[in-house]
């Protein structure tokens, strides 16, 4: 059992780790995906799963894309479940309809 600095015991999260994360921006050498943008502070990476899945954190299921490429591929993504169920305005209340919601 570990034990970290506030005494808490230590579980496996359920978001993926930044360890994850390196490794996709390491292997796409800190570009977007799509339009090849370098990441920078002021241009931070997002990560997007490929499958749409949130629960799938392997790495393989993730890619880096910039804000703009991310925003307009989750748009898409929103648009295509609304479409299905109407949970667009759970999406903006800023509810994960990936975890809680499955049709
Ligand atoms: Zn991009």
């Amino acid at each position: 059992m570990t034990i970290d600095f506030f005494g808490a015991e230590k579980k496996p999260r359920k978001s993926f780790s930044s360890n994850v994360k390196e490794e996709v921006l390491l292997a796409q050498k800190s570009k977007c995906k799509k339009c090849g943008i370098k990441f920078s502070p002021t241009i931070r990476p997002h990560y997007d799963h490929k499958n749409g899945n949130r629960s799938d954190n392997r790495k393989i299921n993730l890619q880096a894309l910039c804000a703009n490429c991310h925003d307009r591929k989750s748009r898409k993504e929103t648009t295509v479940r609304a479409s299905k169920k109407t949970v667009k305005e759970k999406t903006k209340n800023g509810v994960q309809i990936g975890k809680f919601f499955r049709f």
